[in-house]
């Protein structure tokens, strides 16, 4: 009797354990389960748990993944993923290059989101032009790019009387997103040119440094400042824009009306479509290049259309320009500043790109006193 109870008890404690085994390993197939698919979409996001160092594409793609062990029972809690590596920002890998990426010279990616393949410089000094802040080593671009800009400072100089560019940033010897400024600029195809003409003498390195650009516009940000503001201005814009491979110039509202105002009549206007109104851009203005053609790999923008943008899309600006301030309420929590660009969210070009050897440089290095 007392034998045939252990018996029984003994069955029952077997089925128990038995039963817990398997509702264990259920659970843990699950949760692993659960823990892979959110890996998943955070890899689809380009959110990866750790930076990979640069490598080609093709190892980028076979390098072995980091699984999670499951839990292994029905209280186990799913650890939190390991971060093998801090992430880097895309800015810092790219903010470090001195040298351009010594490959065949392609824009990859978008104007925000890209990098720089055979990056070429813009010589600092040239017949026209002066490069401005030297130490920023921001005086690289696609060759297309470098052309027109020395293109347009040569032809601006004889055809306008304009007596020289003073060339802002243009992109990082490889592109790529800056530790400073700038959400474009990031494919060799975005340049900075000063409103300031150049003086009539070689600055040198240290005044490229302090010089200050001269704003346009008058106190309030709703004219321009006619102290300042020349039809030479209007000129070297129409210039710019005129250029089929510019796609678009960026200029203050207040300058884009002193444009629209400046501007020939009828039919002579159609390069002041390609002008649009920005926020900043008073200082300087801002050229862009469409993908260069045949160029693959390069996200190209939305044609601006047909319209010279001076009518009713000059108004709404002025309209917000102008628009009372909203009476201040309860002060907003503070927004989390956004997350940097990772090496992951650049096409993955961009890491072939940033780990091409360096060659010997492009250019010979000017000599600025
Ligand atoms: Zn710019």
């Amino acid at each position: 009797m007392q034998r045939t109870r252990m018996a029984r008890r003994w069955t029952r404690d077997v089925s128990v354990w038995a039963l817990l085994m398997v509702g264990a390993v259920i659970v843990g197939l699950v949760t692993h389960g659960h823990a892979q698919e959110a890996k998943d979409v955070l890899e689809a996001d380009g959110a990866r748990e750790e930076v990979a160092p640069p490598m080609s594409v093709e190892s980028a793609t076979t390098a072995p993944r980091h699984d999670i062990v499951p839990g292994t029972g029905p209280d186990a809690v799913v650890p939190p993923i390991k971060r093998t590596a801090p992430i880097v920002a895309a800015k810092t890998l790219f903010g470090a290059q001195q040298k351009p990426a010594p490959l065949v010279a392609r824009s990859i990616g978008f104007y925000s989101k890209g990098c720089l393949a055979g990056g070429v410089q813009l010589p600092v000094n040239g017949p026209a032009w002066q490069a401005m802040r030297l130490s920023r080593n921001r005086n690289w671009g696609h060759p297309a790019l470098i052309a027109t800009i020395e293109r347009f400072a040569v032809e601006a100089r004889t055809l306008d009387g304009w007596a020289g560019l003073l060339v802002g940033d243009i992109s990082q010897p490889r592109g790529g997103p800056m530790l400073t400024g700038h959400a474009s600029h990031q494919i060799g195809l975005d340049a900075d040119i000063w409103f300031t003409p150049m003086p009539g003498r070689e600055l040198t390195r240290q005044e490229r440094e302090d010089m200050s650009a001269v704003s346009m516009l008058a106190p309030g940000h709703l004219a321009v400042d006619p102290k300042v503001w020349t039809p030479q201005h209007v000129s070297l814009i129409k210039r710019a824009a005129g250029y089929a491979d510019v796609e678009r110039v960026l200029v203050h509202p207040a300058i884009k009306k002193a444009l629209c105002e400046g501007a020939a009549p009828a039919p002579d206007r159609a390069w002041l479509g390609k002008v649009r109104p920005v926020w900043g851009h008073f200082y300087h203005f801002h050229i862009r290049l469409g993908c260069p053609k045949g160029l693959t790999g390069c996200q190209p923008q939305p044609p601006t259309g047909a319209d010279d943008g001076c009518g009713k899309e000059l108004d709404e600006w002025y309209l917000r320009m102008t628009a009372p301030p909203k009476p201040a309420g309860p002060p907003a929590p503070p927004e989390p500043p956004k997350p940097p660009l990772t090496l992951e969210q650049l096409p993955t070009e961009c890491r072939v790109v940033l780990a091409a050897e360096t060659a010997a440089p492009v250019t010979k290095p000017a000599k600025v006193k």
